[in-house]
């Protein structure tokens, strides 16, 4: 039997015996090694795929109870720690050797991982990223770029690249991602699937490689909103080796029988349409909100006057937090060590870390370092965190007024591998209108809209209409989309 599309459709498949576990990891293989010029994977897990099929084909046979991913292919961000495989975040800093697999062994499972294996997911492979999750296009790891399979020629975003990639070229149905600032949900509206950021302390970070802990998010990527929901019901709920995961509960979420969106009122601000923003993404976005009121939803013109303020404030505190948090790969611990006899501890430190990150890591940690220094500190990260307690009150403000907000989720589409390289100013930029809800820790998720042609003309390319949601209501946000794709999809 060929592959069915959705993780629940497979999973199916495998609990019914129709679809053996085995065929899932030699048809998934096969397709990734047919899209391999796509750049998705950074490490393929085929040795650990095929002894976990092993075993749920053994427990299909036995009658044993299965879980609700059993048999389900998941390719996972090479963020996150694998104790069957190397982890690497993309750098070459935990690779003793030039490729990825020669990269860092975790000795445990991120809680993450442990929860896709409890639920019988097979991992077949870690995806492609930007160096420890900076930036917006995937031209940030180490090793290759990954590419968007709408246009070769073109970023599939980033950070979370590989994951949006894989699950875009129909290599897995499910993949997980991290979101800082947007690194799911930015890739996923360039590739034309869903992504998923929950709200923050949904989901425990415990084995995710730290970039700027008070914004890491775990989420996922997934062609409908039933997949995802799926997904996010398994990796969620309180974890006590994180402690910012919250002890709150995490429901499974199953469609609302009618598709009405009557009742419901959905915010438009004012701020997310205006400049930076491609025409064509506008019209695109404004024809989505307008399909939402044909279902039955109320739009409200709202405002988020501090949204102006996001790109700068998370640029300092995201760059403070990562300069603290990257000083652990030093050349001692992890990975790479560059080693000249005689040299001092401090030559060791400066020859591995020198080596070992790329240019946007150390363009980061030195601001980071610089934003945090003594007569420094009160002047940018103090402003910093007074800037996003004021988005935060924005979004308490309007929710008062609304249920959703609804944006688009990038400012353009898909642009060309190499367009923005040299400008890390214009790479920050197309984060604008993911950057708000990471800062204010609330869930949001991007759903595919209509395709729009870039503005240099040329076929048209996925458009991501992202909705926001209050915190800890990712139901209310898998409804609106729910309804919004089947709508759309017939
Ligand atoms: N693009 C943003 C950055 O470079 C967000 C990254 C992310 O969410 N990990 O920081």
């Amino acid at each position: 039997m060929e592959l069915p599309n959705t993780a629940i459709a497979i999973r199916e498949a495998v609990v019914s015996g129709k679809l053996s576990a085995a065929s899932v990891v030699e048809q998934t293989f096969a397709r990734m090694e047919a899209a391999s010029n796509l750049g998705a994977f950074l490490t393929s897990c085929r040795a650990h795929a095929e002894e976990t099929a092993r075993n749920l084909d053994a427990q299909v046979q036995s009658g044993a109870a299965l879980g609700p991913l059993a048999g389900v292919p998941i390719a996972v961000k090479d963020a996150l720690a694998t104790s069957f495989a190397p982890t690497t975040s993309a750098s070459r800093i935990l690779c003793k050797g030039p490729d990825a697999d020669s990269g860092f062994r975790p000795p445990y499972d991120a809680t993450v991982v442990e929860k896709l294996r409890a639920a019988g997911a097979i991992i077949v492979g870690k995806t492609n990223m930007d160096e420890f999750a900076m930036g917006s296009s995937n031209e940030n790891s180490a090793f290759f770029p990954a590419r968007n399979p709408h246009d070769p020629t073109r970023i599939p975003g980033g950070s979370s690249g590989g994951s949006a990639v894989a699950v875009a070229a129909k290599l897995t149905p499910l993949a997980i991602g991290s979101d800082t600032g947007g690194s799911i949900r930015q890739p996923a509206a360039m590739c034309g699937v869903v992504g998923v950021k929950p709200s923050y302390g949904r989901v425990s970070r415990y084995g995710l490689f730290a970039f700027a802990s008070s914004l890491d998010q775990i989420g996922v990527f997934a062609h409908d909103v039933r997949d995802a929901a799926l997904a996010m019901q398994v990796i969620g709920g309180f974890d006590a080796r994180d402690a910012t995961s919250r002890e709150i509960e995490n429901p499974a979420w199953s469609p609302a029988s009618a598709s009405s969106l009557s009742g419901l009122r959905v915010g438009v601000p004012s701020e997310y349409f205006g400049e930076g923003i491609h025409a064509g993404v506008r019209a695109s976005v404004e024809q989505a909100i307008e399909q939402l009121r044909a279902l039955g939803a109320t739009t409200v013109p709202v405002s988020l006057p501090n949204t102006r303020f996001a790109v700068a404030a998370y640029y300092v505190l995201a760059t403070a937090e990562a300069s603290s948090n990257l000083s652990r790969y030093d050349g001692v611990r992890f990975g790479l060590r560059v080693e000249k006899s005689g040299q001092s501890l401090k030559e060791l430190y400066k020859g591995t870390r020198g080596r070992g990150f790329g240019s946007e890591v150390k363009r980061r940690i030195i601001l980071g370092t610089f934003v945090l220094s003594s007569g420094y500190y009160d002047a940018y990260y103090k402003q910093a965190e007074k800037v996003r307690g004021l988005i935060s009150a924005d979004f308490q403000r309007v929710f008062d007024q609304v249920d959703v907000l609804a944006t688009p989720t990038s400012p353009t589409v898909a642009f060309p591998l190499g367009a923005r390289t040299q400008d890390p100013l214009a790479m920050y930029l197309a984060d604008i209108c993911t950057l708000p809800a990471s800062l204010a820790g609330l869930p949001a998720l991007s759903l595919p809209c209509a395709p729009a042609a870039p503005a240099e003309g040329g076929a048209p390319l996925p458009v991501g209409l992202q909705l926001i949601g209050r915190s800890f209501e990712e139901a209310r946000l898998y409804d609106v989309a729910h309804a919004f794709l089947e709508a759309q999809r017939g």
